[in-house]
C-alpha cells in the first residue's frame, strides 16, 4: 500500500469517514452521507493509482459536503459540475498529502 493511500485513509479515519472496499460496485467509488455519518465505498478490484485517485475523489465530495446537497441530481450539468469540483478538490488534497501537510 502506497504512502499516499495510507495518508488518505488516515485522514478519512481522523475525520470520521468510514472507508470500505466492496466487490461488484457499478461505479469506481461512492461517497454517502447519511444522518451525520459519512461513508466511502470503493470497488475492491481497483489497484494502484486508480484506487488512490478514486479515494481522493470521494474525499473531495466529503470536503465539499456542506456545499453539495447530495440530493439526487437529475440535471446532468449540475452532476458534471459536482464531479468536476470533487476532482479539483481531490487534486489539491493529493498535493497536500504528498507534501505531508495533510493527513
Ligand atoms: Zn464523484
Amino acid at each position: 500500500m502506497s504512502v499516499i493511500i495510507k495518508r488518505l485513509l488516515a485522514l478519512a479515519e481522523k475525520r470520521g469517514v468510514c472507508v470500505a472496499e466492496l466487490p461488484g460496485l457499478d461505479n469506481a467509488g461512492y461517497f454517502v452521507a447519511n444522518d451525520g455519518r459519512f461513508f466511502i465505498f470503493i470497488d475492491r478490484s481497483l489497484r494502484g493509482y486508480k484506487k488512490t485517485a478514486v479515494l481522493a475523489h470521494e474525499l473531495g465530495h466529503f470536503v465539499r459536503r456542506r456545499i453539495d446537497t447530495f440530493a439526487v441530481v437529475q440535471d446532468c450539468d449540475m452532476h458534471r459540475e459536482r464531479e468536476d469540483m470533487a476532482d479539483r478538490c481531490s487534486r489539491r488534497l493529493l498535493m497536500f498529502v504528498r507534501k505531508g501537510l495533510w493527513g
